[in-house]
């Protein structure tokens, strides 16, 4: 086996929607997150198997997304799409029945003409400045959009992963303002949302990174073990360089480890001598520039006789860690997991 292997468990997963169900009372909804492809790890197994589990509202950013995700969910669940209904879409949208969270003026325009009997939502822009209809614009086509029977209105958080940013209590007022005595179902928490307090719950929350085991969900359970077969090892003396650039340099006897997985497989090339892999539980360090298909390690002191695989994400280390490693997030730690892995959906950890 020449790629590495990534293990996704959807167990962790189911286990880590439920629990993020259960932090808000019951009859508030949890929806489910599988934009970019379940953030990905695979939006079709995992809102296959949420879906088992008693989800039913799911999230994606495209109308191509949605037309995937259909075809694995089958007709019943709801499928929110977050760019709401761009120029050319109303076929798809009609065709997968998938329902658009409108995001502007022009949106609402073009869904009511094009696809008038048609389900959607409406995005509200409460301090983010990023999609949604402002206040102006809200006040403006309201009472015609509220006579239409909306499915959801909706806004989205800047900052609800920060607990004492001021952002979160005035958008929650501005999400208030515009949505109290409306009569439709809301939505306004993310997985840092759901953590604030139930003053954010609404009737539908829309976690994400907290299902694949990222912070800010402190209390997740970790989703993803990423295994990475050694190509060759070799003994360095003190002195000799290693990799592109000639980084690093060996201060003393080395024994290096080439690995089979590079920035073409998500191994950000910022993780440059700073990464920790793992050799069972002795961890050891990437050493030398990350080049495209391969890194090096220095496995010194790991045992002689060196497991096949080393692991760059599992037990030792979770995404937050790596990501801290290589001045990102979770987020884009997951996202970037190449297509060259070996997919194994099953258990991780017992
Ligand atoms: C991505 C996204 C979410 C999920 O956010 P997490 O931080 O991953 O929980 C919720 N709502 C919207 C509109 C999003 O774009």
């Amino acid at each position: 086996m020449a790629s590495g292997t990534l293990d996704i468990d959807l167990s962790a997963i189911t286990a880590n929607w439920r629990a993020l169900d259960a932090v808000t009372p019951q009859g508030v909804r949890t929806a489910v997150m599988v934009k970019a492809d379940g953030y990905g790890l695979g939006a079709s197994p995992i809102a296959t198997r949420l879906r088992a589990a008693g989800a039913e509202d799911f999230f994606v950013a495209l109308a191509e997304e949605g037309v995937a995700l259909r075809a694995a969910l089958g007709p019943g669940p709801r499928i929110g799409i977050l760019s709401g209904h761009m120029s050319g879409d109303a076929p798809i949208l009609a065709a997968h029945n998938l329902t658009p969270m409108l995001t502007s003026r022009a949106q609402v325009a073009r869904h009511l003409h094009e696809l008038p009997d048609h389900p959607f939502g409406i995005q509200l822009e409460t301090g983010m400045n990023r999609l949604g209809l402002d206040p102006q614009d809200w006040q403006a086509v309201a009472a015609e959009v509220l006579a239409r029977g909306p499915r959801l209105l909706m806004s989205h958080m800047a900052c609800s992963d920060d607990p004492a940013h001021p952002l979160n209590a005035r958008q929650l007022a501005v999400f208030r303002a515009m949505t109290d005595g409306t009569g439709v179902r809301r939505s306004l928490a993310s997985t840092g949302g759901i953590l604030l307090g139930r003053a954010y719950d609404f009737d539908l929350t829309r976690p994400g990174i907290g299902l694949y085991g990222g912070a800010p969900f402190a209390d997740a359970r970790a989703v993803v073990r990423l295994s990475l077969p050694v190509v060759q090892v070799r003994a360095l003396a003190p002195g000799q360089t290693v990799g592109y650039g000639a980084t690093w340099t060996a201060s003393r006897p080395t024994r290096l480890a080439t690995v089979a997985a590079g920035y073409a497989d998500g191994l950000f090339r910022a993780l440059t001598n700073r990464a920790t892999l793992y050799a069972g539980s002795v961890p050891c360090p990437l050493v030398g520039r990350v080049s495209m298909d391969l890194v090096t390690v220095d496995v010194t002191a790991a045992p002689e006789d060196l497991p096949d695989q080393l692991e760059l994400l599992g037990a030792h280390q979770g995404i937050d860690a790596l990501a801290q490693a290589a001045g990102t997030i979770g987020y884009e730690i997951l996202t970037a997991l190449g297509s060259r892995y070996d997919r194994h959906y099953g258990q991780v950890a017992a």
